[in-house]
């Protein structure tokens, strides 16, 4: 059963949404603890988050801006506020969907189901321990935070990742790099490679880049020994 948070001040509204989702086959949990929401958002990991913009003490584009930034969940506001700018501000946070209130029903339901499936769909997040790697964007979700990796360091840990505790051999990460193995360049790969382990270490990723000297690399827990190749 996919899980949907709400947040969303009216009563009556958000009495209204949980039933009707209720009623469609969804679980379905209201916040209202407005100072905590957004970390009870994080910590809950909804499958969504129907989010309304204007609530008391918070703007909820911010709450946005910060889930977005957080997690993967995919968000869907539904507010009265029906400027386009601000449905252009709350897509530039990030959010995935913007519907305004009054919303009919068949539409909710139907953007909520495109959304899960939309997401569902998506078999790239790679999940490392205590962190997930968006292969597409190259996003790492960590420590509660997101940041972005540059183009080839996402290459490899998606690479390095992907091989589990398998070693990967230099030609193969030159050809998640450069699309090639004609030409091995080791000296560009281990730049990469030492870019890569700098911003794991910057991180506190508990995991390190292994080299076994001439077979390849691999990712290990922190714990091991990180030899220089
Ligand atoms: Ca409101």
């Amino acid at each position: 059963m996919k899980r949907i948070a709400i947040v969303e001040d009216e009563p009556f509204m958000r009495e209204e949404l949980c039933s009707m989702l209720e009623k469609a086959g969804y679980a379905v949990q209201a916040l209202t603890d407005w100072e905590t929401v957004g970390n009870s958002l994080v910590a809950l990991a909804p499958d969504l988050a129907i989010l309304d913009l204007n609530l008391p003490g918070i703007s909820g584009f911010e709450l946005c801006r910060d889930l977005k930034q957080k997690t993967p969940m995919p968000v869907l506001v539904l507010t009265s506020r029906d400027q386009m700018k601000d449905e252009l501000q709350a897509f530039s946070l990030g959010a995935d969907e913007y519907l305004t209130k009054p919303c009919r029903k068949e539409r909710l339901l139907a953007r909520v189901s495109n959304l899960l499936k939309r997401y569902e769909g998506r078999t790239n997040l790679l999940e490392g321990p205590g962190y997930l790697l968006d292969r597409q964007t190259y996003t790492l979700y960590i420590h509660n935070s997101s940041v972005v990796l540059p183009k080839n360091q996402g290459k490899l840990l998606e690479t390095l990742l992907s091989a589990g505790n398998a070693l990967v051999s230099a030609e193969v990460l030159c050809n998640a790099l450069w699309g090639t193995t004609e030409f091995v360049d080791e000296n560009a790969l281990q730049v990469n490679l030492t870019r890569l382990k700098k911003t794991m270490a910057n991180l506190d990723m508990h995991q390190k880049i292994v080299v076994v000297r001439g077979v390849g690399y691999r990712l290990e827990a922190e714990v091991a020994e990180c030899a220089d190749g």
